[in-house]
């Protein structure tokens, strides 16, 4: 089989869209610190507030508000500051043509180079990482990048009434899927991530195996791509789009 290309070096706009509050925390945020790091300007786009998550007796109708408050202090703390909420229900995702449309008007806004989302695919190995909203929230992005965001005549209502001109962008990391190919070793930016994945409080405040337990995974992504022992990686699916 040919060596997949690799992905570009450096990008100036990265965007990356995913379905709950804390998915791409868990999964990318090393990675993301990685690109923020290095001057890429990174945008988070949320697609629900998260409000069928959590663990204790918090008012459903406070949970939304508080994990879009969570989400900005994590994102924050790997040096994103534009955050984006398309305020859509939690467990109820489905593949819609209004889905991928407030997706394209967001890729046509921030004009990225680079899209992050989750594995349309489903993950039979780690049947949590495929979460149906995960898996939809995938796809439709998918579809926004190819071939939605790209084609003026597709959603032509976003080039109309709101002056948004076609995208294309050219490569897509997908996360928590089952072929991954490509890892980013985020040893050196690890803190940022814990700090990050602590900012869920209403999420993670139960759990004090949380950095064994992600480290722990990090740890096996390393050796799986061969980095060198003790050191920590996160891995995608790296998808070439232009
Ligand atoms: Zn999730």
């Amino acid at each position: 089989m040919p060596t997949p290309p690799k992905p570009a070096e450096h990008v100036e706009r990265a965007l990356c869209v995913l379905a709950h509050p804390d998915d791409v925390d868990f999964g990318s945020a090393g990675t993301v610190a990685t690109w923020t790091e290095a001057g890429t300007e990174v945008t988070y786009c949320i697609v629900t507030d998260g409000d069928a998550g959590g663990f204790d007796e918090t008012p459903r109708e406070r949970m939304g508000p508080l994990r879009r408050a969570e989400q900005e202090a994590a994102a924050a703390a790997v040096g994103v500051r534009d955050v984006r909420f398309l305020g859509y229900p939690d467990g109820r995702l489905e593949l819609t043509l209004d889905l991928r449309r407030d997706i394209t008007r967001v890729i046509r806004q921030v004009r990225p180079q680079r899209v992050l989302t989750s594995s349309p695919e489903r993950f039979y190995e780690r049947i949590g990482a495929s979460h149906p909203d995960h898996m939809t929230v995938g796809e439709s992005t998918l579809r926004a990048v190819y071939p939605d965001a790209r084609n003026p005549f597709a959603f032509p209502e976003l080039l109309a009434d709101e002056g948004l001109e076609a995208w294309t962008v050219s490569e897509v990391w997908l996360g928590a899927g089952p072929r991954p190919d490509h890892a980013v070793d985020v040893t050196d930016v690890v803190e940022l991530k814990f700090a990050a994945l602590k900012s869920h409080v209403s999420q993670v405040a139960h759990r004090d195996d949380l950095e064994e337990f992600v480290g722990g995974w990090m740890r096996q992504t390393a050796s799986r791509f061969g980095l060198p022992h003790g050191r920590m990686a996160e891995a995608f699916h790296v998808v070439h789009t232009a």
